[in-house]
């Protein structure tokens, strides 16, 4: 059970080490963490996070937007649901080298015509959040992220076999391959590393004597042989 406290201006704050023991993905790109965060039909449910709606008070407040906001509600757990999907399918249709669904597009654009988060210099990070106005801003990162040809030409795949979820490469070099270094590179370097040990473990010589091979018997030199 998520473990939520209430504080003293009424909003919730999470006390379970901010979903670090939840397995969310963190690849760096806020929109892209968020459609990590699980999905619909048979092969992404099982990848489901946000189960309930204080799932996503948690993941707000373990993402980099640091939200803390008030519980959200059944509505606001389903419109996360809606966009996280519709990020989800824009960003694969781009990966594929294909236009987002307008479908897609649609539901991305009306979420960023909401009201997004308001920042603000000293204190908390925002300026009364809510749950909408983080959903707005989601919307707003995904949409710089599939509009800009730069981010757009960057949005790649984990190279892991067992992983390809999406990542934007933003280093100088371009040449990152992993989602998250921690730990599909870490992975790749532990296999790669018990591969080279195994490759220099040559198999040893069977030196021993047959012992029904009567020519390796030393021969006693007392004993003239026929
Ligand atoms: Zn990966």
């Amino acid at each position: 059970m998520t473990a939520l406290a209430t504080t003293t201006n009424g909003r919730v704050a999470t006390l379970d080490g901010f979903g670090a023991d939840r397995d969310f993905r963190h690849t760096g790109r806020l929109s892209i963490d968020f459609a990590l965060t699980g999905g619909e039909g048979p092969e992404f449910a099982p990848q489901e996070r946000l189960h309930t709606p204080e799932d996503l008070n948690v993941w707000l407040a373990w993402s980099q937007l640091a939200v803390v906001a008030p519980l959200a509600t059944d509505q606001d757990h389903l419109a996360a649901r809606q966009l996280r999907w519709a990020i989800w399918h824009a960003c694969e249709a781009v990966l594929t080298d294909t236009l987002p669904h307008d479908r897609d597009r649609g539901i991305i654009d009306a979420y960023a015509a909401q009201p997004a988060l308001v920042p603000q210099l000293f204190g908390e990070p925002w300026v009364s959040p809510s749950i909408p106005q983080a959903l707005s801003t989601i919307a707003r990162d995904a949409i710089e992220l599939l509009r800009d040809p730069f981010l757009r030409g960057r949005l790649r795949r984990c190279a892991s076999p067992d992983c390809g979820v999406p990542f934007v490469d933003v280093s100088r070099p371009g040449q990152r391959r992993w989602c998250e270094d921690q730990r599909c590179g870490d992975r790749a370097r532990q296999k790669a590393f018990r591969d080279r040990k195994r490759r220099a473990v040559k198999p040893r010589k069977h030196v021993a004597f047959s012992t029904h091979d009567a020519s390796q018997i030393p021969q006693d030199p007392g004993v003239p042989s026929r």
